[in-house]
């Protein structure tokens, strides 16, 4: 259904007091490639700041992209229609309390993608349908956003993306702002409504055991790339890149006893400036296993069988012990140069 092709997206940093000088670039999208195929739920996982939502905004079209190209149904999203291509993509924001103009009621924001594409029929009963469908009471049609709970406000921006019946959806870390047992409802809500309407979801997140969850393939993302792809349980049992591992180590578990047995790795630093990334491999400043060929030559997203895509050149084997200790290196400046 969506093709994406080695897409990137930087955003100029310009300085200057009347004429304006571009003196850098955030690299907030670097080369990601990826499909996702109909039915499916493609889950994005990272630390914040490594692009994920970029991407997501690159996938709407609420961002052209600085290079590469999107496909949806195998046409250029460019060259799309963006009425039509809008009924067909939609996006769930993160936070259902920004994303929610507190001045206006439920109904009425509901309604929106009704009235901007002129959608004829009765669109009071439209909208108090969609309310239904995703657990609101639809006598609430006349409340304000602020008379709702955390969980109900993201079942109304929910009910907002699905107003065009569409075909993707796009959400942006739609559980992490809520509490712990809201998370599970809102999820639960939204694997009832892929199965109930047959949508297609790129489910983007930070929270490792909340993705695993609900998607069917996992792509982890670090530094606006993307370092590892593969069906979730193959991902989860046989994580290959070390970030992954890294990331994994760190997710939460039910089982209190399998927690305390497990052992943490720990990177070392911060994530790196994306207006200034490292050469090479851009996780190497962190990286257990990092060698000097790391340094010097960028890994390539390689597919080791079952559609397993891993970008490392000394990827981590099945029952190799992974350490926190960092080999001594030749560092990369982590500063930004501007
Ligand atoms: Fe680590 Fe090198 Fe693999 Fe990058 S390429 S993840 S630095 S081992």
């Amino acid at each position: 259904m969506l093709s994406v092709t080695d897409v990137r997206k930087y955003f100029p940093i310009k300085e200057g007091l009347f004429i304006k000088k571009e003196v850098g670039r955030v690299h907030a999208v670097d080369g990601v490639s990826l499909e996702v195929r109909a039915g499916e739920t493609l889950g994005i996982v990272g630390e914040s700041g490594c692009g994920k939502s970029t991407l997501a905004r690159c996938i709407t079209g609420l961002h052209h992209v600085t290079a590469g190209r999107i496909e949806f149904d195998g046409k250029d999203i460019a060259t799309l229609d963006p009425k039509a291509f809008r009924r067909d993509v939609q996006m769930i924001f993160q936070d259902p309390y920004g994303s929610l103009n507190p001045r206006r009621r439920v109904g009425s924001i509901i309604a929106d993608p009704l009235k901007i594409h002129r959608i004829e029929g009765d669109t009071r009963k439209r909208v108090q349908e969609l309310m239904a469908l995703v657990g609101l009471n639809p006598e609430h049609y006349n409340r304000f956003p602020a008379e709702f709970s955390g969980g109900q406000r993201q079942r109304i921006g929910i009910a907002r993306a699905l107003a065009l019946n569409p075909r993707l959806v796009v959400c942006d870390e739609p559980v992490s702002a809520l509490d712990v047992s809201i998370q599970a409802q809102v999820i639960n809500l939204l694997t009832d409504l892929q199965d109930q309407l047959g949508l297609t979801y790129v489910f983007i997140a930070h929270d490792l055991s909340v993705v695993r969850y609900v998607s069917d393939r996992v792509a982890v993302m670090y530094l606006g790339q993307v370092v590892e792809l593969a069906v979730g349980e193959d991902l989860y049992k046989t994580p290959r890149h070390p970030y992954t591992n890294a990331l994994l180590s760190a997710a939460s578990v039910a089982d209190p006893d399998l927690s305390a047995k497990r052992e943490r790795i720990v990177l070392m630093g911060d994530v790196p400036s994306p207006i200034n990334p490292p050469t090479g491999c851009r996780f190497h400043p962190r990286c257990p296993k990092a060698r000097e060929r790391c340094v010097a030559e960028m890994p390539l997203l390689i597919d080791s069988g079952n559609g397993h895509l891993t970008a490392c050149h000394f990827p981590v084997q099945p029952g190799e012990h992974l350490t926190s200790e960092h080999p001594q290196i030749q560092q990369q400046s982590t500063e930004p140069q501007l």
